[in-house]
């Protein structure tokens, strides 16, 4: 039985991922400090004796009894609204964190694979964006904080594999949706779903011209799940290309949601990508993979999902207060 340990598992992907290793008949220790992730994302799986849960922070040193075969690095916020609020834990989980996850990784003789994203392109100057793309980020914006801790991230783990022959992969998520994101994570889906089931006027930022590609979560978790069996210890996008206009999607949500509200526009962050669209040629050489899941299923599955949610939930504060997190 392999035996895997998930960073971020009570998190969006990472709790679908313990799913998934699960699933296939994996021992899974999920470990997480819950900063945006949530106990509910993996509730389900307390009483399965194939999962233990590890409650740590893990930009301190990460120990873990026996044997361990995966690693799976998901454990960093991974919303605008998180990183910008919680920066410095950003810049430390991708950095600290995953250094500590490589040295565990090599200690234990196990393959690890980290979670990068299409924020290592930043606001591109090449479209779609294919891994040979090396980006155009803004180092001190406030998005620089997300953007270069993964820059780092991927740079150390290329390291660890080059120097000390460790066995490792990296995926760059691009926008992914689907049931267990928190409703108010700040993230363009849950936030247009929210304000639609609230009754409330949905804030399309900038004149919503810019786009991004949407991928259904069942066909990101078969990716990575693929790229790490795979023996490609370079970068692989795992996105799906079906591009969209914030302004046309937020369209979409309207007609999918029957609500009668409408859209507002408010200011476009800093640093906001005008156009992302992932260039998914290698995933589909390499993995064989490629997503199957169109948009309109994937986001009705996803409105049933926040459908479902509690009155409690639905109105709770709009932001999550990560005071007890600060200056740990
Ligand atoms: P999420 O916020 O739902 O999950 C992240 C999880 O990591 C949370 O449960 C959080 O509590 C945990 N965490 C954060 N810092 C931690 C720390 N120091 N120690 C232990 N746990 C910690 O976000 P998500 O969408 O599930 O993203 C998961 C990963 O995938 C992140 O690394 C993110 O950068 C990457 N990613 C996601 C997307 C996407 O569209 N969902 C896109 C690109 C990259
Ligand atoms: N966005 C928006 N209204 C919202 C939330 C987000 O118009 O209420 C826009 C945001 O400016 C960005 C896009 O939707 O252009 C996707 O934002 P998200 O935070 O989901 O992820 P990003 O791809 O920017 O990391």
């Amino acid at each position: 039985m392999k035996r895997v340990l998930i960073t971020g598992a009570a998190g969006f992907l990472g709790s679908h991922l313990c799913d998934r290793f699960i699933n296939v008949g994996c021992y899974v220790i999920g470990m997480d400090n819950f900063i945006t992730g949530d106990r509910k994302n993996i509730n389900h799986l307390f009483d399965n004796s194939n999962f233990q849960f590890i409650e740590h922070d893990v930009t301190e040193f990460v120990k873990i009894e026996g044997d361990l075969d995966y690693i799976l690095h998901f454990a960093s916020p991974a919303s605008p609204i998180d990183y910008l609020k919680i920066p410095i834990q950003t810049l430390k989980v991708g950095s600290l964190g995953t250094h500590n996850l490589l040295g565990l990784a090599k200690a234990k003789k196990a393959r690890i694979l980290i979670a990068s994203t299409s924020e290592v392109y930043g606001d591109p100057l090449v479209h779609p964006q294919s891994e040979d793309y090396y980006g155009n980020v803004n180092t001190i914006g406030p998005r620089g904080v997300y953007d270069e801790a993964k820059r780092f991230q991927e740079s150390i783990t290329m390291a660890y594999h080059r120097f000390h022959g460790l066995e490792t992969r990296i995926v760059r998520i691009f926008n992914t949706y689907g049931p267990r994101m928190r409703l108010n994570d700040g993230r363009v889906i849950p936030a247009f779903m929210g304000q639609a089931l609230r009754g409330e006027d949905l804030t399309v930022f900038g004149d919503g011209s810019q786009t991004r590609s949407f991928c259904y979560v069942d066909d990101q978790i078969e990716g990575i799940y693929r790229l790490l069996l795979s023996d490609y210890q370079y970068p692989v996008n795992i996105g799906n290309p079906h591009e969209i206009s914030i302004r046309d999607f937020a369209d979409e949500i309207i007609k999918l949601t029957e609500t009668s509200q409408k859209v507002v526009y408010e200011d476009l962050p800093i640093d906001d990508p005008m156009q992302r669209q992932p260039d998914i040629t290698l995933a589909k050489k390499l993995l064989n993979w490629e997503p199957k899941v169109d948009r309109a299923e994937g986001m009705r599955k996803t409105f049933n999902y926040f459908k479902g949610l509690t009155r409690e939930e639905l109105y709770k504060s709009e932001h999550k207060d990560f005071s007890s997190y600060i200056n740990k």
